[in-house]
């Protein structure tokens, strides 16, 4: 029986209640098989003594014995208990806030396995984050030895599993749950992968490999372990990407009639792209030309194109995108421009409105919020091929949406966009040609990975007399002295946005909101000045109706939420700012500050943040509200202008896994794998999945193989070359 197949419902395993059913489903785990393949975030190695003195490298794992109680005020007049404790080799205070019953479980002689990280904190070794349980009477023979070996404890003694948690769970239900699921229904799991992949990369027997990822016996073992699972996880993400280069090779040579030119194209442009260029009031920096060369050599070619064009923001991606829909419609086919908000989406459309109806293309603007009688017409025409170029959202693959032959796929912002998304898009036409665009860059081993032999250009220059903008950091109390500077900036014609973290108020004092805000900069503020607010609970005619007053200039200052992340471009904007930076994450600081030093002017962005916690944020816990994370990312928004230097910083920050942009939009299913963190086993499993196929073209289709019967698994992935 394979892992996948443990589909019997959790209350077959011995201890779970309708309680324990209803917090479990909550976290998604509703199969002995979803639950055991819910891997631990990380692992606590108390199998190991950590007496009290080693407190700075590693949590404490000792054995105590209590000595006092004592109770201390703090200032919001709460008391809180105080528990001395000594291990053999130092002394320790457990700070139980919010805990006064464990003066009755923390007895005063008694020894107490112990697990907690400490500090040294008003001349004491103290800790608040701690776990304890009584050592029982005589399993204690020589407590100065190495007393957690003699641990005759659920939770001490071993290395336990840290579960990421939601709803009701808690770890020590999932602990007691996975353990009890292992006895039953773990020794008969059968191995996947073929043997000899197994033998030759050392990998554990996948029942093993269950068991020991949620209680290993040693960190040797639990290496293995996410070793044999990690490799699994990217062995079968290869052969799906394998098999999609594959087929993307192989089916476009069979209908050559669509694309009769030379096999090897020069890339020139034609008519419609000079056309366009001429009457464009500036020309293309070198990073577009080269692009542009490059796109239209692939889309001369036989082979689907499939590029994702990276450039920061403001590096001028839309023109690039636009010169390849000219192509496309040269070539006698229509292109769909998809942009994530329909904010953008429409900026788009009038941007291609204005820029190439002049030149013949008909163009159209489709959203989800368009009228019956205007969106009937709409699909007739795109259906007759009476339109030429349609750009919109993700209306665009809605059901009833037919092309007459879609020829090209550009996808605006791509990271905002899901694998099935991105399919659906492609799916109405045959073998469109695909260009993604991003300015948030993707590490090339990720892209390969998911894209399997996507190919990638960069535009690493901007347009020239961009000035870089000025960033400044401003805490809140300073707040008056940027207000000030707009000031001054909108008197000379200029205008501003202003950012929030809330659209509106929800209790917190302290923390501002875009409404409230907006009513303040307005009345108090601004008065002289023209405000508007918009954010994604306005309706969709009044964002645009206040985004075409902004760009006109009607109005002067425009208060949002991250709506105006992406894309948005009103070259007059000089000021961003940014209040409660500090809760923004990197790369929607650097989108939001990316809305500014679009034309020649001197642009500014000001991050103002607030050090002092939100009035009813947990006021128990000690800690600042600006946390050492926090202040980085001002940091290095300060220092860096570059979008490919921030997202790399941003990586570091927040460690491989949580690449910007990918986690929502369900870019990578992986469970266990992080393709950066794990590139060696990535290439490895990559080298393998391909020489698996290499050797048997056939092997997805064959009914025998074992790997076809894995591959099932795999199928919420078969979106992922797409
Ligand atoms: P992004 O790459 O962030 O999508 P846009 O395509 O929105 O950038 O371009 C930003 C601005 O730069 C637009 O106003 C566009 O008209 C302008 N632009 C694009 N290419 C050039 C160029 N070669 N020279 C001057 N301005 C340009
Ligand atoms: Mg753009």
């Amino acid at each position: 029986m394979f892992l996948r197949e443990l589909t019997m419902t959790v209350d077959h395993i011995k201890g779970v209640g309708p309680v324990a059913i209803h917090a479990l489903a909550q976290g998604g785990i509703c199969s002995v098989g979803d639950l055991l393949s819910r891997y631990p975030r990380t692992w606590e190695d108390r199998s190991r003594n950590v007496p009290l003195k080693d407190f700075s490298a590693s949590p404490v794992c000792t054995v105590v014995r209590v000595l006092a109680h004592d109770w201390v005020n703090f200032r919001s007049g709460k008391k809180t208990l105080k528990v001395h404790v000594e291990d053999p080799s130092a002394r320790g205070v457990l700070v139980c806030f919010n805990r006064p019953f464990m003066k009755n479980q923390l007895v005063v002689g008694k020894y107490y396995w112990l697990w907690g990280t400490f500090q040294y904190r008003y001349g004491e070794l103290q800790s608040s984050t701690f776990e304890v349980e009584a050592v029982p009477e005589g399993a204690l023979l020589e407590p100065a030895a190495n007393p957690v070996d003699h641990a005759q404890s659920r939770n001490f003694g071993r290395i336990l599993p840290v579960y990421p948690l939601s709803g009701d769970l808690t770890q020590s239900m999932l602990r007691r749950f996975v353990d009890q699921a292992l006895r039953q229904y773990a020794e008969p799991v059968e191995d996947e992968l073929p043997r000899y992949l197994m033998q030759r990369n050392q990998l554990l027997p996948k029942s093993q490999a269950i068991r020991a990822i949620h209680f290993p016996h040693s960190m040797a073992e639990l290496a293995q372990a996410r070793k044999t699972l990690i490799y699994e996880e990217l062995f079968y993400l290869e052969l799906l990407v394998g098999k999609r280069s594959q087929e993307r090779r192989v089916v476009q040579r069979n209908i050559p009639s669509a694309r009769s030119v030379p096999a090897r194209s020069s890339g020139d442009l034609v008519p419609l792209q000079q056309r366009l260029l001429e009457r464009l009031p500036f020309t293309v920096t070198a990073g577009q030309a080269e692009v542009m060369i490059a796109i239209n050599q692939d889309m001369d070619s036989p082979v689907p194109m499939a590029r994702l064009l990276q450039g920061d923001v403001g590096s001028g991606k839309t023109l690039v995108s636009f010169l390849a829909v000219l192509r496309a419609v040269s070539l006698g086919g229509q292109a769909a421009l998809m942009a994530p908000t329909e904010l953008l989406a429409r900026q788009h459309a009038e941007t291609a409105a204005r820029l190439l109806e002049p030149i013949g293309i008909r163009s159209a603007f489709l959203t989800g919020n368009l009228k019956a009688s205007g969106r009937s017409q709409l699909l007739t025409g795109l259906s007759a091929g009476e339109i030429d170029l349609v750009v919109g959202t993700h209306a665009l693959f809605s059901k009833d949406v037919r092309y007459k032959n879609l020829r090209l796929v550009v996808v605006d912002e791509q990271h905002r966009f899901g694998v099935l998304q991105r399919q659906a898009i492609m799916a109405k036409g045959e073998h469109p040609d695909l260009l993604m665009m991003s300015a948030t860059p993707i590490p090339r081993t990720l892209a390969l990975t998911v894209f399997g032999d996507l190919d990638v250009s960069i535009i690493r220059d901007l347009p020239p007399g961009r000035k870089p903008v000025k960033t400044h950091l401003a805490r809140e109390s300073n707040e008056g002295k940027v207000y000030d500077f707009v000031r001054h900036e909108l008197a000379m014609g200029r205008q501003a946005y202003f950012v929030y973290p809330l659209i509106e108020a929800d209790g917190r004092r302290g923390l501002k909101d875009a409404e409230s805000m907006a009513a303040r900069l307005a009345q108090e503020i601004f008065p002289q000045y023209s405000v508007a607010l918009i954010h994604s609970k306005r309706d969709e005619e009044e964002k645009r109706q206040t985004m075409e007053d902004f760009r006109r200039g009607a109005i002067r200052i425009l208060v949002a939420t991250s709506v105006v992340e992406v894309g948005v471009d009103v070259p007059n904007a000089s000021c961003m700012v940014i209040e409660h930076a500090e809760r923004f994450g990197l790369s929607a600081l650097h989108q939001l500050r990316g809305r500014v030093g679009r034309g020649e002017t001197q642009s500014y962005c000001f991050l103002v943040y607030s050090d002092s916690r939100p009035e009813e944020d947990d006021a128990e816990q000690p800690g600042e509200v600006l946390t050492d994370e926090g202040k980085t990312r001002l940091k290095v928004m300060l220092e860096n202008a570059d979008g490919f230097a921030i997202a790399e910083e941003d990586l570091k920050l927040r460690g491989p896994g949580h690449i910007t942009g990918t986690e929502q939009s369900g870019f990578l299913p992986l469970g266990i794998a992080d393709p950066i963190r794990d590139i060696d086993v990535l290439e490895q499993a990559r080298t393998d999945a391909f020489a698996l196929l290499e050797a048997d073209p056939d092997l997805l289709r064959s009914e025998h193989q074992q790997v076809t019967q894995v591959l099932s698994r795999t199928a919420p992935f078969s979106g992922i070359a797409g």
